[in-house]
């Protein structure tokens, strides 16, 4: 009989312990390669992150030789009805460790009734809940969790299935236009599994060796762009950590505890469902913040008139992706320096980043904000000038998002405040004043901490 493979976060065909197994189980039935539009999750996902999903989903269309079928709908009812329309035996996943994603497939279980779900592998090199103390309790801090998580390994890359056979059935209408519509524009990066393995090797033979000083130079392409590949699926993360684990560099050293961050923030979500959106420590439960307005929206579409914040914001706005240590400097102005609780930004970000991940995103902000796992203390406020100044020393990533400052050379360009025609070409005036904000957040931080 024919098996289902049910896609969601693994969108690939190399290294899939799930279509591994599903082949395996199917023999001559053959696999139905199956990926459900959920209503909901389309909807609330913003253009630019349904796009690269859309995208993303052709390309994965072609490279299972146009056998990928789409459905749109309520996966409880979709994924049942699907497998008595084929007569499958199973249905076949990679365990998900999402609040949403553990519910949804609970039930997907139920209504399945004698055909059995069954998960192999997961989106992460070890599997989010696995790593625990000695006393079997979580990790609440990252590092003795990267250590740990080293310590407890992964297996190797999963070899291709000896001989592939799909079966077929037809995808829906609504879901393929939906998906159609959806990857009108062009692709916010290249697409698909050949295009991210390219990357990834261009990124190990040229970029790897300076990775531990480029990652934090916004300017420069220094970081691996693996991002919105991970958060499909598209390339599996134990794939990565294969190619480097020979590599003696501290560029290949920093990059796992990069990719350990990743593996840390889904097991603190899998341990503490409602850090989605909630404050993950009661540290800062008495802290008073203000509505957004006027300077949120002015945020949001990077005109504060802080030169390295408005940068990152548009850099968002217009490619899906924003430089990590720029996210840390928005996301702290929003904060900090706007007194905004951090799921609105966490939100915005959402909307906004091809690679937005629940588990990375909020997380991130909650170690911006103060209310995360071993985070930032509260009263560390990142100065948004200095930072600029700091990391992106030339100028350049400025004037590459602002086009406003374009006639600022050098550092300037992060202070049009103090040159003669800093605002001639009509960059704003600052929203606030930092150091004034900075000392009000304390005063609120203090008061919160009673
Ligand atoms: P590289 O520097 O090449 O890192 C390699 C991989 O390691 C990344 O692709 C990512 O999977 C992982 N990684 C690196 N840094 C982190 C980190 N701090 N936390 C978790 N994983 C990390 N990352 C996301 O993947 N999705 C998000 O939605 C997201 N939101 C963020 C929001 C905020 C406020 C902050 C501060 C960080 C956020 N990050 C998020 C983490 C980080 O900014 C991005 O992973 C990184 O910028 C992606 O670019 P890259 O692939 O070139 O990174």
């Amino acid at each position: 009989d024919p098996a289902i493979l049910w896609l969601r976060r693994d969108l690939r065909l190399h290294d899939h312990p799930a279509l591994n197994a599903a082949v395996e189980q199917a023999g001559a039935g053959g696999v139905v390669p199956v990926f459900v539009v959920e209503p909901a999750l389309w909807k609330g996902a913003g253009d630019a992150r349904r796009g690269w999903l859309a995208h993303t989903l052709k390309d994965l269309s072609d490279t299972y030789d146009g056998r990928l079928v789409l459905r749109m709908g309520d996966p409880e009812k979709v994924v049942p009805a699907l497998a008595r329309e084929v007569g499958a035996s199973s249905v076949h996943v990679s365990r998900e460790s999402t609040p949403h994603g553990r519910r949804r497939d609970e039930a997907v279980e139920d209504a399945l009734g004698d055909v059995p779900l069954v998960a192999t592998g997961t989106p992460y090199a070890v599997a989010p809940g696995r790593v625990v103390k000695n006393d079997g309790t979580p990790y609440a801090v990252f590092t003795p969790f990267s250590r740990a998580w080293q310590d407890h390994g992964w297996p190797g890359a999963a070899n291709p299935p000896k001989s592939l056979r799909w079966a077929t059935a037809d995808s829906h209408k609504t879901a393929q236009d939906a998906v159609d519509k959806a990857a009108k524009g062009d692709p916010l990066l290249p697409v698909g599994e050949a295009a991210a393995s390219e990357r990834w090797e261009d990124f190990v033979d040229e970029a790897i060796a300076a990775y531990d000083t480029d990652r934090d130079r916004p300017a420069v392409d220094g970081t691996s762009r693996m991002s919105a590949y991970l958060k499909l699926g598209v390339i599996h993360p134990r794939t990565l950590l294969s190619r480097i684990s020979r590599l003696r560099s501290t560029g290949a050293s920093t990059l796992r505890t990069e990719l350990a961050w990743r593996e840390f923030y889904a097991d603190v979500l899998y341990h503490h469902p409602r850090s989605a959106w909630h404050d993950l420590r009661p540290a800062l439960k008495g802290m008073t913040y203000d509505d957004p307005g006027e300077h949120v929206e002015a945020w949001k579409e990077g005109r504060t008139g802080f030169p390295f914040v408005d940068a990152g914001m548009r850099q968002l706005l217009e490619t899906g992706w924003m430089h990590n240590r720029v996210r840390m400097v928005t996301a702290s102005f929003l904060t900090k320096d706007l007194h905004t609780w951090w799921p609105i930004g966490a939100r915005h970000f959402m909307d906004h980043l091809i690679d937005g991940d629940i588990a990375s995103n909020n997380h991130g902000w909650q170690w911006v904000a103060g209310t995360g796992t071993d985070a930032a203390p509260y009263f560390r406020v990142f100065n948004p000038v200095t930072q600029g100044e700091k990391f992106d020393p030339q100028g350049d990533y400025v004037r590459r998002w602002v086009p406003e400052l374009r006639h600022l050379e050098g550092k300037k360009a992060h202070s049009p405040w103090d040159h003669e025609a800093g605002y001639d070409e009509g960059y704003p005036e600052r929203i606030i004043d930092h150091k004034e904000e900075r000392e009000e957040a304390l005063r609120r931080y203090e008061s919160a901490r009673g």
